[in-house]
C-alpha cells in the first residue's frame, strides 16, 4: 500500500524522530523529510478573525513539494513551553480556557477547511471560537491538537450553512498531502485522526455504556465501569525488499491502486508479532518469496488508514534469501508483485513525479510510478536508487 504522513504527539515532542533516530543513523535523514510536525508555536498564538482572502495574498510562498518535508524543529524553549501549557490537561475547564485563547480547525467527513493561497498551497482555516456558538456545536466535541489550537468534527452540519460563517473550503487529507504546507498536513492529520477515533469511539467495549471524552480529547472513559480509551493506532510494516544480489526490488500493486503505480508490500502487524515477522509473514503470503535479514529503517503516522483510522508504518529493509526469491503472487490480495532491476525502478521513480499527485486513471497506458514523496515507500525506493556516499 501507499505510505504515509508524520505528525507529532501532542506535546509537540519529536519523540518519533529521536527514537528512530537511534536505530539507525541512516534513517536519520529520511526522518528529518517525513517530520511534518504538529505546528506548535508557528501559529500567531493571539485570536484574530478569519483572514479575507485579500490578507492573504503574498502570505504562503508556492513551496517546491520536498522543501515541505523539510524539519522544522521547535526549539527546546518552545517545547517547554508546549509542555507546560498541556500540562494543566486533566484540569476542569481546560477546553474552556484553551478555546478562550485558542482557534479552531473544523473537520467535515474527513476533510478540513483550509484557504487556498494565490500560489496554489493550503493552508488551516483557522477560525475563532465563536464559530463553535454560530453552528451550535458543543465544546465536549471539541480536541485539542496543540497548545491554543483546537480541532471539531462539524460532519453534523451542512456545508453551505458552516460556509455562510467560515471562509475557506473543504478539502481531503489525502488531497493536502499535495498541496498543503508542512503545518496544514500535520493539523489536519491529527485532527482528522482524533476526530474520527472519537466518532467511533462512542460506547464502551467491556458495558455497552457511553463514554465522553475527557483531558482536551486526549481519551475517553465509560460513564458506568470507568474503563478508559485511548486512541486507536494501527501499526502497519512496509518493507523495502531486496533481491539477494541487491541488483533487484520487490514492488506490488493491489488492485484498489491507482492505475499504474507499485510501492513497497506491507500488511497490518499482528498481536505479538515483531514488526521484522510481519515483514518476512506478509512478504511470503503477498509474493511467496523469503526474507532473511529484516532492519528497522524508520517511521511515518498515516491518517488515512485502510480501516479508516491512523497507522502507523513502519518501514523496513528486508534482504530475499537466494534460496527462495521466486515469485508466487496470492491473487486474492495481490494484482501484481514484480522483481523491478535498478533500471526500471528508477523508471518508476521518476515517473512518480509526474503521476503520483494527479487523479486516478492519469496514467497513460504502461506507465508504472511509485508512490509520491508524501510516502515513505517513495523513500524506501529513493534510499536504494539514491544510497548516501
Ligand atoms: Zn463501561
Amino acid at each position: 500500500m501507499e505510505a504515509s504522513v508524520t505528525s507529532e504527539d501532542d506535546a509537540g515532542s519529536d519523540a518519533t524522530l529521536s527514537s528512530a533516530s537511534t536505530i539507525t543513523t541512516a534513517s536519520a535523514d529520511l526522518n528529518s523529510d517525513l517530520n511534518f510536525s504538529l505546528a506548535i508555536t508557528s501559529h500567531p498564538a493571539a485570536v484574530e478573525r478569519p483572514q479575507k482572502k485579500s490578507q492573504l495574498v503574498g502570505i504562503t510562498k508556492r513551496r517546491n513539494w520536498l522543501e515541505r518535508f523539510k524539519p522544522q524543529r521547535p526549539t527546546q524553549e518552545e517545547r517547554r513551553a508546549a509542555r507546560a501549557a498541556l500540562a494543566s490537561r486533566k484540569d476542569e475547564g481546560f477546553v474552556a480556557s484553551q478555546l478562550r485563547e485558542g482557534r479552531v480547525l473544523l473537520h467535515r467527513n474527513g476533510k478540513q477547511l483550509v484557504t487556498l493561497t494565490p500560489n496554489g498551497s493550503a493552508e488551516i482555516a483557522w477560525q475563532h471560537p465563536d464559530i463553535l456558538g454560530a453552528i451550535g456545536a458543543r465544546e465536549e466535541g471539541v480536541v485539542v491538537l496543540s497548545p491554543n489550537h483546537l480541532a471539531i468534527d462539524v460532519s453534523a452540519w451542512q456545508e453551505a450553512e458552516i460556509l455562510e460563517r467560515a471562509e475557506g473550503i473543504f478539502v481531503g487529507t489525502r488531497e493536502l498531502m499535495g498541496i498543503g504546507t508542512r503545518e496544514a498536513l500535520g493539523d489536519a492529520s491529527r485532527a482528522r485522526a482524533l476526530l474520527t477515533w472519537h466518532a467511533t469511539t462512542k460506547f464502551c467495549g467491556a458495558c455497552g455504556h457511553e463514554t465522553t471524552p475527557i483531558e482536551g480529547g486526549a481519551k475517553r472513559v465509560c460513564g458506568a465501569c470507568s474503563r478508559r480509551y485511548y486512541p486507536r493506532i494501527d501499526p502497519v510494516a512496509i518493507a523495502l525488499v531486496r533481491s539477494a544480489d541487491d541488483q533487484k526490488i520487490l514492488l506490488g500493486r493491489t488492485p484498489k491502486l491507482r492505475k499504474g503505480m507499485y510501492t513497497c508490500l506491507s500488511g497490518f502487524v499482528e498481536p505479538c508479532e515483531t514488526v521484522e515477522d510481519a515483514v518476512r509473514r506478509e512478504v511470503f503470503e503477498e509474493a511467496g518469496v523469503l526474507v532473511d535479514a529484516v532492519t528497522l529503517w524508520a517511521s511515518q503516522p498515516w491518517p488515512i488508514g485502510r480501516a479508516g483510522g491512523c497507522e502507523l508504518m513502519l518501514a523496513c529493509v528486508a534482504e530475499a534469501s537466494a534460496a527462495a526469491s521466486t515469485i508466487d503472487v496470492d491473487e486474492t490480495e495481490m494484482e501484481d508483485v514484480r522483481w523491478f532491476t535498478r533500471q526500471e525502478a528508477r523508471a518508476a521513480f521518476d515517473a512518480a513525479v509526474a503521476y503520483a499527485h494527479q487523479p486516478a486513471g492519469a496514467a497513460e497506458d504502461g506507465v508504472v510510478f511509485v508512490p509520491g514523496d508524501y510516502a515513505i515507500a517513495h523513500h524506501l525506493i529513493k534510499s536504494w536508487l539514491f544510497p548516501p556516499p
